[in-house]
């Protein structure tokens, strides 16, 4: 596995162009086809062995499949849409102010003064703004402006596949039971489906990326981090003030919608690190 990533991570860096052609629509892609794969399998097979069509909690699970639907995409699409590169800055941001420039690097490749936290991504061929990582599911970098909805993205994605294996696994206990959890007769399983047996492994494997990326955000988050720095404590403001410097001033409200605006505390080109004040590092 870590063959396969040196070995993609070394082609991305010697063929970044290629490499973002091919793999960007790709990955787009197959988030799209395993969410439509997800709604149909759940509302039209899985959740109607176990509620009637008719009734109401067959209803709010639509309602629920639409409103995580719409937060994967809608979060996606903002992440994409949301430039978060050095060069998105006002002008007069663009370099330090008087008595900060020693707190600036200089990236060899756009031949320019970028602030604390920022990276070159050669993928995009931008600094970025407190890099994260580049992500091909959303085509683009993670960084200070857009975490935000990539954050919501997965949980979504995590979300959605968490419930599914919910309703997969009690159906499958249904089947085994025939309608009686306390009695369990796991003998019946071999009448399990092909098809429930088959979709139940996807839906394992397909809650285990957005379940990993979501776990290394909250790693990443709980100290204020990035993929960079993720064992630095250097900007650990505590963990609600950590989550508002990535999801806003609206913080668990942004949980709904990416359209629900949450202005960040600022604009990524100075950094209060812990116990030494704003702009160190
Ligand atoms: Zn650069
Ligand atoms: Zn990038």
């Amino acid at each position: 596995m870590c063959l396969l990533w040196a070995c993609t991570r070394s082609f991305a860096h010697r063929h970044p162009k290629i490499f973002v052609g091919f793999l960007h629509p790709f990955a787009v892609i197959l988030v799209l086809v395993i969410t439509v794969y997800f709604v149909v399998l759940q509302m039209f097979y899985v959740v109607p062995k176990l509620f009637e069509m008719d009734t109401l909690v067959y209803k709010l699970f639509w309602l629920l499949a639409i409103f995580i639907c719409y937060n994967i995409f809608g979060n996606m699409l903002a992440c994409h849409l949301t430039d978060t590169s050095v060069p998105s800055l006002p002008l007069e941001k663009q370099s330090p102010e008087p008595g900060e420039g020693h707190l600036w690097d200089f990236c060899d490749i756009c031949e320019r003064k970028m602030p604390p936290r920022s990276w070159h991504c050669v993928l995009c061929n931008r600094c970025i703004l407190k890099r994260d990582h580049h992500c091909i599911f959303t085509a683009t970098c993670i960084g200070h402006n857009n975490q935000r909805y990539f954050f919501w993205f997965t949980f979504h994605m995590a979300l959605g596949t968490g419930v599914a294996l919910a309703t997969h696994t009690l159906v499958v206990l249904q089947y085994c039971s025939y309608m009686n959890l306390f009695f369990l007769n796991f003998s019946n399983v071999k009448d399990l489906p092909n098809w429930l047996f088959l979709s139940l492994l996807v839906n394992i494997y397909a809650l285990a990326a957005p379940g990993a990326a979501l776990f290394v955000q909250f790693l990443a988050l709980h100290i204020n981090g990035t993929l960079h720095d993720l064992y630095s404590e250097t900007y650990n403001l505590g963990i609600w003030r950590n989550f508002k410097m990535v999801v806003g001033e609206k913080g668990l409200w942004t949980f709904f919608s990416p359209t629900i605006k949450s202005p960040l505390p600022h604009d990524g080109t100075k950094w209060e690190a812990k116990d030494v004040g704003i702009g160190e590092c």
